[in-house]
Parts: C-alpha cells; sequence; structure tokens
C-alpha cells in the first residue's frame, strides 16, 4: 500500500536494485494505522489548543476568528481586497451586487530581500501596490474599504485587529511578530499619502475559501488550503471553546483556523518523521517549526523528491550514478515538477518525466530512471495526500455532522493530478461510518473571500450609522 504502482508491479532492472531502491523509498509507505495514529495527535492537538488552560503551551493554536456573518446579498459597492501569503501577491478590485461579483485583479512580485527584509520595507511595498493597482483601475480618488487575505498564523484581537504570531513558508520580516497587522498596513497607506483605503478585515485565506464556498453551499463547512503552505479552518460550536471569553455569544458557532500546519513541532509526529523530512527542516528559515506543513505543502515536496532522487544517485541506483550541477542545488527541484512526473501515467513514453530531466540537465538516464522517478514522486506526494487527509478526517469526526463540504484551494491541490482521489480514498478509510463529505475547489476564496468579509463589516457599519 502506499504508492500508487504496488512495489510488485514495478519493475526495476535488477532485484538487487529494487530492494536497494525499496529501502530508501521505505520511510515514506505507511499503513492505516499509523495514518489513524496521526488523527490521534491531531485530535489531541486540536483539544489542546481550544482549551482556555491548555491553549498557552499548545502549538496547533486553534485562533477563533471574528468572521460571524455571512453576506446575505445585499452588499454593494466597490471593494479592494490583498492577497498575502503564498507564491504571489495580489491587489483586487471587487464589485458587488446583489449576487453579481466583478473582479479585476494584479499579481505583483515580492522580491526575495523584502520577504526577509524588514516590516516596515514589506508595508511600504504592498502600500505602493495598492497605489500603482489604483491608479491603473482610475480609482485612485476613491474612498474603498479593503479585505486583507493574510495567510499566517494569527491571533485575531478583531475583525480588523490581527497580531501576527510567527512567520511562516517564505517570509520573515523583521519587527512584525506580536504587532498588528492592520496597524502595520495603516501606517504604510498614511506615508504613502494620496489615498483613502481603510483596511476593515483580516482574514486567512482557508477562512476566505470557506466563505466564498459557503456563499453557495449551505453544507460547506470546512476550508482547506493546499498550496505553498497548508491550513485548514472550520465552523465550531460555541460550546467547545473554552478560549471564547467575549459575552457576544451570539451566533452559536465560530469559524476556528486551527493553524495545522504546527502539528509535530513538539515532537508529536517524531514516530513517522523521515532523514529527509529532517533535512528539510533544518535548511528552512522557520528549523523546527511547521513540522506537519513542511510533509505536505508546496514548499517542500518538490525538495523532498529532490533529496531522495540523489540519494538514490549517490547509491549508483538512479541516473547511473551520475547526477547534474542543476539537480544537485537546493530547491530546484519545484513542486510543480512532481505534479508533471506524476501527469506521466503507466506505460507512457514518460513525455513528461524526461522533460523535467532534460530541465535539470540530467542527459543519462533511461526508462528505469523515469519510472524510478515517477515511483519517488508517488510515493511523496501520497504520503501528503494521505497526511491532510488525516487532518480532515480529525475534523469531520469531531464535527460530527452527517454532510460536510470542504472548501480546498491551493497549487498543490489545484495542479497534482491525483491529491483529489488520494484524499477521497484516504479519508473515507479514517471517517466515522456515516459521515458524507464531499471536496469542492473554492475559486479565489483569498480574494473574493477577503471582499465579502470587508462588504459585510461595511454593511454593519453603515446600518449602525443609521
Ligand atoms: C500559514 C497559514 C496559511 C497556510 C496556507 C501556513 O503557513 O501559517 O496561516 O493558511 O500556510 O497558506
Ligand atoms: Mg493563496
Amino acid at each position: 500500500t502506499g504508492g500508487r504502482f504496488s512495489r510488485k508491479t514495478c519493475p526495476f532492472p535488477t532485484p538487487v536494485d529494487r530492494a536497494a531502491v525499496e529501502n530508501i523509498v521505505k520511510p515514506f509507505i505507511l499503513d492505516d494505522a499509523v495514518y489513524k495514529r496521526v488523527c490521534d495527535v491531531m485530535l489531541d492537538n486540536f483539544n489542546k489548543g481550544l482549551g482556555k488552560e491548555t491553549n498557552a503551551e499548545a502549538r496547533v493554536k486553534m485562533f477563533p476568528t471574528y468572521v460571524r456573518s455571512v453576506p446575505d446579498g445585499t452588499e454593494e459597492g466597490d471593494f479592494l481586497a490583498l492577497d498575502l501569503g503564498g507564491t504571489n501577491f495580489r491587489v483586487l478590485l471587487i464589485s458587488l451586487k446583489g449576487q453579481e461579483v466583478n473582479m479585476e485583479s494584479k499579481i505583483f512580485l515580492i522580491p526575495q530581500h523584502i520577504m526577509l527584509g524588514t516590516g516596515i520595507q514589506l508595508f511600504d511595498h504592498i502600500a505602493d501596490c495598492i497605489y500603482k493597482f489604483m491608479k491603473e483601475q482610475k480609482i485612485e480618488k476613491k474612498t474603498l474599504p479593503l479585505g486583507f487575505t493574510f495567510s499566517f498564523p494569527c491571533k485575531q484581537l478583531g475583525l480588523a485587529k490581527a497580531k501576527l504570531t510567527t512567520w511562516t513558508k517564505g517570509f520573515k520580516c523583521e519587527g512584525v511578530e506580536g504587532n498588528d497587522i492592520v496597524q502595520l498596513l495603516h501606517e504604510a497607506i498614511k506615508r504613502k499619502g494620496d489615498m483613502e483605503v481603510e483596511c476593515l478585515a483580516v482574514i486567512n485565506d482557508t477562512v476566505g475559501a470557506l466563505m466564498s464556498c459557503a456563499h453557495s453551499d449551505r453544507q460547506c463547512a470546512i476550508g482547506l488550503i493546499l498550496g505553498t503552505g497548508t491550513n485548514a479552518c472550520y465552523i465550531e460550536k460555541l460550546e467547545n471553546v473554552g478560549l471564547w471569553d467575549s459575552d457576544y455569544n451570539d451566533p452559536k458557532e465560530v469559524i476556528i483556523n486551527t493553524e495545522w500546519g504546527a502539528m509535530g513541532d513538539d515532537g508529536g509526529l517524531d514516530f513517522l518523521i523521515t532523514e529527509y523530512d529532517k533535512h528539510v527542516d533544518k535548511h528552512s528559515i522557520n528549523g523546527g517549526k511547521q513540522i506537519y506543513e513542511k510533509m505536505i505543502s508546496g514548499m517542500y515536496m518538490g525538495e523532498i523528491v529532490r533529496l531522495v532522487l540523489e540519494k538514490l544517485r549517490r547509491n549508483g541506483l538512479l541516473f547511473g550514478g551520475v547526477g547534474s550541477e542543476e539537480l544537485s542545488k537546493r530547491g530546484r527541484f519545484y513542486t510543480k515538477y512532481v505534479s508533471e512526473i506524476e501527469s506521466d501515467v503507466d506505460e507512457s513514453d514518460f513525455k513528461s518525466t524526461k522533460q523535467v530531466f532534460e530541465e535539470l540537465e540530467l542527459t543519462n538516464y533511461t526508462d528505469e530512471d523515469c519510472r524510478i522517478a515517477l515511483y519517488v514522486c508517488s510515493l511523496v506526494s501520497t504520503r501528503a495526500a494521505y497526511l491532510a487527509s488525516a487532518g480532515i478526517a480529525t475534523l469531520l469526526n469531531k464535527m460530527g455532522r452527517k454532510d460536510v463540504s470542504v472548501a480546498v484551494d491551493g497549487s498543490l491541490y489545484r495542479f497534482h493530478p491525483h491529491f483529489h482521489d488520494l484524499m477521497v480514498e484516504k479519508i473515507e478509510k479514517l471517517v466515522t461510518p456515516g459521515i458524507r463529505f464531499k471536496l469542492m475547489l473554492s475559486h479565489d476564496g483569498s480574494g473574493k473571500g477577503a471582499a465579502l468579509v470587508a462588504a459585510v463589516a461595511n454593511r454593519l457599519r453603515d446600518e449602525e450609522a443609521k
């Protein structure tokens, strides 16, 4: 079990080689008992995070969000949205009119020196991008409400007040952790001058995914991101949220941003961590953190595969022992290669795989090498899909609802050819019998979701003013 190709049918050159290959990839092949144990660890983490007394020491923080009213269709007007946290930074203009939603957006690059620079530089850059975008759209004279999808762990103190607890993924800007990012954004907008933009809401991308699906599907109660990073949010009963200490007790449910990527940071997943995972963690900019995320998400998957391929090569089991400078570079094997290689189906001519090999300047490869590379990719991505499934199954079991739709977004889920099917198959195995679920692709929650939340906040504010 575990791989897409059963070990029996994978024809490697000689029996000896095959055993040696198997020996190297073996740690990625885990049986259901292991995934069940992941569910147990996950549930433990969830409960610890939700408990008033245990939250302080919990790694999985289970942040209550302040998104509590959904759009009722009467929201109207133009709204800006920001989407920061993945591969791209986007500024969006969203026009709402009843059920009608129109969007314009632009992608801006965040150069690495800014991702690793100071918070002031980062937010000045963001303000510059907003300004450029407004000029281009000829809306620079307008006063616009803004919704901010900020895809990092934040302790929310209000709908428009969110303190970053810790950077994740590729970001590490000085002077932001512990601070309110809305305040930092507003200060930068003020420094820039010449524009009237007010941020009314900050949301996590998981919440955006959930909101944008819940718009059309009443069963939608989980938001899941499988992209550069991974995380999930879900609808929890207020009575289960020990942390909730507001007297604002209506409605009786609250969206919890789990920040599940941090599972394992306390050693709780050591029973399945491989040497490759340890290597990836050690060379990351946030060592010891986001352990579960590093076994699953797009920022790390390609690198895990590269490390395995390199080990096979060093052992003379791949490329006749001869690699390339490109293959030896950290981070050079992109996660999109995993998706490309895996779209070569069995018995094919390995068209995509060979193309990836060419890009990596590998010249000395055979069909056997292609087959082995495909096998490695499938093992690593299958483990990722199954681990994410354990997380979703734990949420489904905990929620105890009969029918749940899961809104999913992120580049990994979108572009990997088998991720969806692998997840459905494994969640079915891990979930309590009787619970039914659907995994639905969420369309641009990070853009639309943030605008919708800002629109609701804007409507409520207007109503209050009346
Ligand atoms: C962040 C989450 C985010 C996820 C997906 C993680 O690294 O901590 O807040 O939802 O990535 O973007
Ligand atoms: Mg995103």
